[in-house]
């Protein structure tokens, strides 16, 4: 089965960010890398997004998936960044191998957890593991990983303290931040400023064939077949 492809999104949400639609010329060339935001249902992932995206928290965020594109300066490099935030309801219903391309197009990755909820910590390793096995085979670079404990604010139902998410993450060499997506801007974006950091200036190239680019263009063939058979 092929790869389910997202609808994509600039911050503003406007259909298509300019920069994607021209042809560089080499002394254009923009630094971009692909973020996949993983976890179990329910802890935050798209709050997380949408508050390093918008600065704004809203509450419910429904089960749309898109690529979105924000710009971000990291060290003086202005880094357009292209981010999958994966509904569960998709990650519920496929088998592994779309998991797999998903990881194969991402350079670098969000893994996030709820402090409130252990099952969803308990499934960080695998998911590393696997990332791992799936990126380390094809180059020597270590992949960058962030592990994120959200839900900071709800104290009262803490069951993941914060040294258990600061040792996983130093066992499995990843990054790591403790946030509320709900209460602060902040918190967001320290992680994606802090994954951003780890991406090696080798990834950070133009996306082609399986990146951006390519999505993109896949995404017009499928709607424009689609309005035609509809007629
Ligand atoms: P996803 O399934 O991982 O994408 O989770 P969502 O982003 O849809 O969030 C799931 C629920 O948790 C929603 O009701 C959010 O409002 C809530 N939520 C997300 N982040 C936080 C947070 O930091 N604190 C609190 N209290 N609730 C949050
Ligand atoms: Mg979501």
């Amino acid at each position: 089965m092929g790869l389910r492809l997202p609808l994509r999104r600039s911050t503003s949400f406007t259909p298509d960010h300019p920069a994607l639609m021209e042809v560089p010329g080499p002394t254009a060339l923009k630094m971009e890398a692909n973020v996949l935001v993983m976890g179990a249902d329910n802890v935050g992932k798209s709050a997380l997004t949408v508050r390093f995206l918008t600065r704004r928290f809203i509450g419910e965020y429904g089960d749309m998936e898109f690529i979105y594109s924000h710009n971000l300066t990291v060290d003086g490099r202005e880094i357009l960044l292209h981010i999958w935030d994966v509904p569960s309801s998709q990650e519920q219903a496929e088998d592994g191998s779309s998991e797999e391309k998903r990881i194969q197009w991402a350079d670098s990755f969000v893994l996030v957890y709820s402090i409130c909820d252990r099952a969803s910590f308990n499934i960080l390793p695998l998911k590393v593991q696997f990332i791992k096995a799936a990126k380390e085979g094809q180059s020597q670079e270590k992949v960058p990983i962030v592990i994120v404990g959200n839900k900071r604010d709800l104290h009262h139902q803490r069951v993941v303290s914060s040294e258990e998410g600061r040792l996983l993450a130093l066992s499995l060499d990843c990054g790591f931040y403790e946030v509320s997506a709900a209460e602060a801007y902040h918190g967001a974006l320290m992680v994606f400023h802090g994954l951003a950091k780890l991406i090696p200036d080798t990834k950070l190239g133009l996306k082609k064939g399986t990146g951006i680019r390519g999505i993109v263009k896949t995404m017009s063939a499928v709607f424009a077949r689609k309005r035609t058979d509809s007629l």
